[in-house]
């Protein structure tokens, strides 16, 4: 069975469907890099690793492109702050995103390219639209999309051209900061923008004079380099389906003739007391955050997932006990399964893979029934926990099918279990270095420490503690 998911274009559920060669290319906006990326963040981008790894199961050969947004307005003013370049303050954050999404166990894309190594392709296809006529250049040295010169414009989020008088609320209702640049209508957008002094050394040649990229052309220009100019999918939360992804669309479908994708997956936001989380409302939590409470990335991804992805979710506290309760009955229920059945949990983990072993008979189809559905984990979820409940028969099939479903929403269900698993000669090391460290003997604490690493353990240092990991 092939997946379906809800495709804003069509409005319908559509069947997805690899290329003629079994490759299925799915680009994905991906995070602007001027400070730690935010749990609403996470959900949209781990929405997308559930979508990837479902795809990878049914069989199709994914592409996944992801890009970084490595230079606009905030990360120019950020890094002018700090007076450190452009690129050493936006690869902090890039390195910071990368830890924290193997954390939360996504998959890394198999190309994550940046707008500022992407400034040749991105100025090809600006000259290519000012040459049909799709754009001009304005006095400042920046460049508009003629809006005017594309009928089709709106047609994903459903706007009409008259009522379009302005490029500045998304399709979440929220004011975008954007620029205000001389432009003939308003609702132009800017292809590359004229250089200002605030930019300081920020800014590149073109035959408009020195400037920089607008946000929207580095998407249309690196998924046309990465996966052609059509592809299968393209994603990201639903403020960006107007007016960046309509953008997209117009450049792209302007400058090469053809739609860039042929599905449109947008997540729905996650609220905090009815707002949406983000940065400018102040409402955020990042990952390293709830950690320091004591939550763990698992808990914080099987939370993020919980609800149904075109659905608003509201972050609580209790939505991450509840995670918690649920993993660990999970894990439970699954060893007294192996148990029962004579398998090591070190063989179960070789289920947990992208390839799936069939589900038609086996107590999980429901899951993944449900998970073809519009990608309904909160459905999937539920026939887990009901397929548990009537265990009695369970096959070695089940529990492969069960480890397929478990690669497909990203959970690793051991991972919060280590401690019970550290030998107890580590754990009384590890504690005697904790004393000698908070009384001030650094030099047991060392050999301790190295102790612990011959032995195959490291420790890692919290404000109040530590934590002990397999080296
Ligand atoms: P940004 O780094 O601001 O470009 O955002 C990266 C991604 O996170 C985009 O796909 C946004 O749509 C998405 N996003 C931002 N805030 C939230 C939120 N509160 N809930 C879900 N997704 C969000
Ligand atoms: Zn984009």
């Amino acid at each position: 069975m092939n997946p379906r998911i809800n495709n804003t274009l069509t409005r319908h559920k559509d069947e997805l469907r690899p290329d003629g060669e079994g490759i299925f290319g799915m680009y994905c906006c991906g995070p602007t890099v001027y400070g730690p990326a935010h749990i609403g963040n996470f959900r949209t981008f781990i929405a997308q690793d559930v979508l990837r790894r479902t795809l990878e199961l049914a069989g199709f050969n994914v592409r996944h492109v992801r890009n970084i947004t490595d230079v606009d307005d905030k990360t120019i003013r950020e890094s002018r702050k700090l007076g450190i370049s452009l690129k050493e303050f936006t690869r902090k954050w890039e390195d910071k995103f990368h830890e924290d999404c193997l954390k939360l166990n996504m998959l890394p894309p198999s190309v994550e390219p940046r707008a500022t190594e992407h400034i040749k392709e991105q100025l090809e296809m600006v000259s290519t639209l000012v040459d049909k006529g799709h754009a001009y250049p304005a006095s400042d040295g920046s460049v508009y999309f003629k809006i005017s010169t594309f009928p089709e414009y709106g047609r994903l989020s459903g706007l009409d051209l008259e009522h379009l008088d302005t490029q500045a609320v998304n399709s979440a209702g929220e004011v975008n900061s954007a620029d205000e640049y001389e432009r003939e209508r308003v609702m132009d957008f800017a292809l590359w923008k004229g250089r200002k002094p605030e930019d300081g050394e920020n800014s590149w040649k073109s035959p408009w004079g020195e400037g920089r990229p607008g946000w929207h052309i580095e998407c249309s220009a690196m998924s046309r380099k990465y996966l052609g100019d059509s592809f299968e999918l393209h994603g990201g939360g639903v403020d960006l389906c107007f007016p960046h992804h309509e953008n997209e669309i117009a450049q792209s479908m302007c400058a090469t003739g053809v739609p860039p994708a042929k599905y449109w997956f947008h997540s729905a936001h996650l609220m905090v007391e009815g707002r949406k989380m983000s940065k400018s409302f102040g409402n955020l939590y990042t990952l390293d955050q709830l950690v320091e409470k004591g939550y763990s990335p698992m808990q914080v991804r099987y939370a993020l997932i919980s609800g149904h992805y075109r659905q608003q979710l509201n972050f609580t506290f209790k939505g991450l006990e509840d995670a918690k309760s649920a993993l660990e009955k999970l894990r439970r229920e699954i060893v007294s399964v192996l148990k029962t059945l004579g398998i090591s949990e070190d063989d179960f983990k070789k289920f947990v893979v992208g390839k799936a072993s069939g589900f038609e008979g086996t107590a999980f189809e429901g899951a993944w029934e449900a998970l073809c559905d519009d990608l309904n984990v909160p459905k999937a979820m539920g026939e887990v926990f009901s397929a548990f409940s009537k265990k009695g028969d369970f096959s070695k099939r089940d529990v492969e099918a069960f480890g397929n479903i478990l690669y497909a929403l990203g959970l690793d269900i051991f991972a919060d279990s280590k401690s019970s698993e550290i030998p107890e000669e580590v754990v009384a090391l590890a504690e005697e270095r904790w004393a000698a460290k908070k009384s001030k003997d650094f030099a047991l604490a060392d050999s301790l420490r190295k102790k612990l690493s011959d032995l195959g353990w490291n420790v890692l240092d919290k404000k109040d503690g530590y934590d002990i990991q397999k080296a």
